[in-house]
This record gives structure tokens, C-alpha cells and sequence, in this order.
């Protein structure tokens, strides 16, 4: 060998070992998941059983139970293995409307479009009275209306100027926002000071308190968003203790619609009394305090003992169908599973590590599902993200993918600060350059279940997703509902997400983990 080729021989061997070291892309596994994903999706049939038929899905409802019996159903009949519940709790009452109705009767009539908050008590019948509006700046106001507000229905909040609508409430990224997604350092790390409370009894806390012991019919406030009929609405305020708790004392609370709540205002403003009559009814069911998660697997063969797990909260507000938040993920997963299973049966290929789908319920009320079983199955954690002591299993999740951004296609991934999946990352995401998924990015996104596993150490990850009109329309109003479901984009995230899943447990070794920051609490 002469020298000159010696040389080239050796750049050859170094240029051999480092596309050898490269991540693995399977051709096979992603023709077969894309012929599912892509040509032969089910993703909005899913969606439509529940979102039309099992929803919405209020944490401890009835209606809740009952598409948890569905999503069982379904995934046994698809031929999911180890398919069962795992409970949590007690996570207390559930709570379903039944019956409400809402119109002004004075000055003149008109219909009112407005919505009780989850966890508001039936009124006594239909009930009449006048609107006022109570204004408190500093605490001696509160005195003004002690013994004038029972029998009222009471307005919290002032006017809210409404813009006309220039920009479309649907928005994808474009190239800019995905660059400056691409280009973001590394978040830092934030530790949360202790006590957001604050000490003593906020001005709020003894309005509400003022409130409970007055008992007007109701308390109406309008959103801080949200006009030309969609109407955002979450969950009743208390003075103690959760709303699902037994035994807590609620006031009806209502979101009304603006352009009402506005005009009623007005009203006031220039002195004409105005009436409200409503009827409420609503039930709580407190017979089962326990709450459940819905797991079901595809067995792995060499590394069974490990897990890939993909997952989405299965709960959702109550004025909606709880469309975008979270059946879109929850579909997306359940369709993911699905993919993989055909795919499977396909290609012949038998994943190395076991596949889990796990879908959450008490998401909305705080994590309460996931962060439940991570408790049970991988660390002891003191509240969000104090890590007592690991558990083995915690060694055994090779990662945790998460769907719960509403409809919009996948545009890539965060990382969660996990720097050494990257180049893993964006060797699987490659294949998926026509469908417009790109964008690694070091940023961190939190609000949602991943944030139960990054914070026992194991690598947690939420997708990158379009934003199309979820937080101007459909994120917890009354206006999610399965219309608003974007089929092409569900189609695509399932397929990517079916992908990794796939290619994460036929890897050699698992996904590289963060360093876990173990903070021992100190209070
Ligand atoms: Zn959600």
C-alpha cells in the first residue's frame, strides 16, 4: 500500500467509524409507519368516539369513567397487551352539569350566553335577581356590601375592550419562529422560591370569603380572553380546599360571554337595574374518590424489562368536548399505538423494548395522574419536583413523549436541556423533512405531564407543535369541540411520534439522561 493510499485508507476507516457512530434511521419501520400513519390513519375516528360520544372528560365525572371503559375496549380489541387501569387518589368528588339556563329579564329580555364553572352547586329551582357590581380596592370596600348581596348575582369584574379580529386566530411557525427556536441557549435552571401564597389571607381570598357567607345565586365574572361566542371557563374558586373535595362549600360561579357580560355592564354604568333568572343543576358523585390512569403495551423481546413510554392526558374541561386539550394527544397516542402495532405485523420487526401507552386523567387539577404514577412506580417525590429517593424501575424508562399542545402537526422537539439526545433527535426526525418537522431546540416547555418524569430524571419530552387557534379559541372553552381537530396534522404527529417510539426501543442503549437534581427539601 503506498503511502498516499495509506493516508486514505486511514480517513476512510476514521470517516466509516464516525457515520457508524451516527444514529440509526430504519427505512423499513418508517415506509410501514407512514402506510398506517399517513394512508390508512384512524386518528379521527378515534377522536370523534372521544370527543362526540365520551366527552368531556372532567377529572372524577361519570362521563370520565365511561370513555376510560371505551379507550379499555378499544385498545384490547386492537390486540394491546397488559391493557388495565392503574388508580390514584383519592382525588375526591366528580361533578356533572345537567341542566342550566341563563336570561336577562330586566331591563328587557335577552338570552345570555354564559357557562358555570366545573364544581358550581345547583341552585334551589330558578332563581331571579338584580346584577350588581362590587368594586373593592383595599379591604375596608368589603364592608359596603356585607348583608346586600344575598339573592344577587354579583359581577367580579370590569369592562373588557373588544378588538375586532385583523390576524387569523390560527397561526403555524414560520421559518423565523422555528430559527429562533433552533438558536435558543439552554434554559436555566430555576428553582421556585417557597411560598407563593404570600402570609395571611390575600384581598381576594376574603372577598370570596365575604362572598361564601352572602350567598348571592351567583358569581360572574368574564375571561381575560375569548369573544364572538367562544367562552374560556375552568374550574369554580374556593376559600378553602380544592372543589373536589367532600364537603367543601362552593358559590356558583359563571364565565359569561363578553359582548353580555359587557353590555350588562354598561347598563349599570347608566343606572338602569338589570335582573338575571337562571337555573342550575348539577350533581357531584362522591361514592368513588379514586381516580385512573389507562396503560396498555406492546411486549419488547431482547430488553422487554425495558420501557418506551408515549402518553397524553385523557381529562379535559367540561364546556367543550375537550377536543384540542387533550383528545388530539390522547387520539395521536391511542392512533400511535395503533401504527405500531401494524406496523409490527408488517415489517416483522419485534421491538427490543416494551412499548407503553399511558394515558393520564387529573391533568388539568395539577399533573395529579402522572405525577401519581411516577410516585408509584419510579421515585418518592415531595410535591412537584423534590426527589426523595429513586426507585429501581426509575433505571428502566428509556424515555417518556408527551402530545399535549392542542392539534397543530409536530414542527420538532424540545430537548428539556437534555443536550445528548440531540444528534438522536435529529437523525430520526430527518426522514421527516417533507412533513415539515424540523426544529430541535434546547427550550424547555412545561405545563403538562413530561414534567412528572424530567423531574425524577428520566428523559421527558414534549413535541413542538403548531399553535392554530388554541390559545385564541380552543384551550379550555366552550368552542373545543372535534371540529376544530385538524385531521392532516394528527395523522402526521402520530406517525413521527409512532417512529420514535419504535426507534427508541430498538436502540442499542437507552436515551441519554440529564443529570437529576435531587433537591432535598428544606423546609
Ligand atoms: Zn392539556
Amino acid at each position: 500500500m503506498k503511502f498516499k493510499h495509506l493516508l486514505s485508507f486511514i480517513a476512510f476507516s476514521f470517516i466509516s467509524v464516525f457515520l457508524f457512530a451516527q444514529e440509526q434511521v430504519n427505512e423499513e419501520i418508517n415506509k410501514a409507519v407512514r402506510k398506517h400513519g399517513l394512508e390508512q390513519s384512524k386518528v379521527m375516528e378515534i377522536a370523534s368516539w372521544m370527543t362526540d360520544v365520551y366527552g368531556p372528560r372532567l377529572t372524577g365525572s361519570p362521563m370520565l369513567d365511561k370513555a376510560t371503559q371505551w379507550a379499555v375496549e378499544t385498545l384490547n380489541e386492537w390486540g394491546m397487551s397488559n391493557v388495565h387501569t392503574e388508580e390514584w387518589g383519592p382525588f375526591g368528588r366528580g361533578w356533572t352539569l345537567e341542566h342550566f339556563d341563563i336570561h336577562a329579564t330586566a331591563p328587557n329580555y335577552f338570552p345570555i350566553l354564559a357557562y358555570p364553572r366545573a364544581w358550581s352547586p345547583s341552585t334551589n329551582g330558578v332563581v331571579e335577581g338584580e346584577v350588581v357590581y362590587i368594586e373593592i380596592e383595599e379591604e375596608a370596600d368589603l364592608d359596603k356590601y356585607k348583608g346586600n348581596l344575598k339573592g344577587k348575582f354579583v359581577f367580579l369584574d370590569t369592562i373588557r375592550v373588544v378588538k375586532e379580529w385583523f390576524d387569523a386566530p390560527a397561526v403555524r411557525y414560520d421559518s423565523e419562529d422555528l430559527l429562533d427556536m433552533a438558536n435558543a441557549s439552554a434554559p436555566v435552571a430555576r428553582r421556585r422560591s417557597g411560598n407563593y401564597r404570600g402570609s395571611g389571607q390575600s384581598l381576594t381570598q376574603k372577598l370570596y370569603k365575604l362572598l361564601h357567607d352572602e350567598k348571592p345565586h351567583a358569581i360572574i365574572t368574564r375571561s381575560y380572553k375569548g369573544d364572538l361566542g367562544t367562552v374560556f371557563v375552568s374550574g369554580v374558586r374556593t376559600v378553602e380546599g380544592s372543589a373536589w373535595e367532600d364537603g367543601v362549600e362552593v358559590v356558583p360561579q359563571l364565565t359569561m360571554s363578553i359582548e353580555h357580560y359587557n353590555r350588562i355592564f354598561r347598563m349599570l354604568k347608566n343606572g338602569l337595574p338589570v335582573k338575571i333568572s337562571m337555573e342550575l343543576k348539577s350533581s357531584y358523585n362522591s361514592d368513588d374518590p379514586m381516580e385512573r390512569n389507562i396503560i396498555a403495551e406492546i411486549p419488547g423481546t431482547d430488553l422487554a424489562d425495558e420501557v418506551v413510554i408515549f402518553g397524553a392526558h385523557f381529562d379535559s374541561w367540561h364546556t367543550g368536548t375537550g377536543a384540542t386539550d387533550n383528545a388530539a394527544g390522547s387520539s395521536v397516542m391511542m392512533e400511535t399505538a395503533r401504527i405500531l402495532l401494524e406496523t409490527i405485523k408488517e415489517t416483522g420487526i419485534q421491538p427490543r423494548r416494551t412499548l407503553r401507552l399511558a394515558l393520564w386523567t387529573g391533568e388539568e387539577q395539577g399533573l395529579y395522574g402522572s405525577r401519581a404514577y411516577v410516585g408509584d412506580h419510579y421515585a418518592e417525590v415531595e410535591g412537584y419536583r423534590n426527589v426523595q429517593a429513586l426507585k429501581p424501575e426509575q433505571q428502566t424508562v428509556s424515555a417518556y413523549y408527551n402530545l399535549d399542545n392542542g392539534t397543530g402537526k409536530i414542527r420538532g422537539v424540545y430537548l428539556q436541556g437534555n443536550q445528548a439526545v440531540d444528534p438522536i433527535f435529529r437523525a430520526w426526525l430527518a426522514p421527516f423533512k417533507d412533513l415539515d418537522a424540523t426544529t430541535i431546540t434546547l427550550q424547555n416547555t412545561g405545563g403538562t405531564d413530561h414534567l412528572s418524569f424530567d423531574a425524577v430524571g428520566i428523559p421527558g419530552f414534549q413535541f413542538i407543535q403548531d399553535p392554530m387557534a388554541y390559545s385564541t379559541r380552543t384551550h379550555h372553552s366552550n368552542m373545543d369541540n372535534f371540529d376544530h381537530l385538524v385531521e392532516d396534522d394528527l395523522k402526521q404527529a402520530a406517525t413521527i411520534i409512532a417512529s420514535f417510539v419504535l426507534h427508541t426501543a430498538m436502540r442499542d442503549a437507552k436515551l441519554p439522561r440529564k443529570a437529576i437534581d435531587i433537591e432535598m427539601s428544606q423546609d
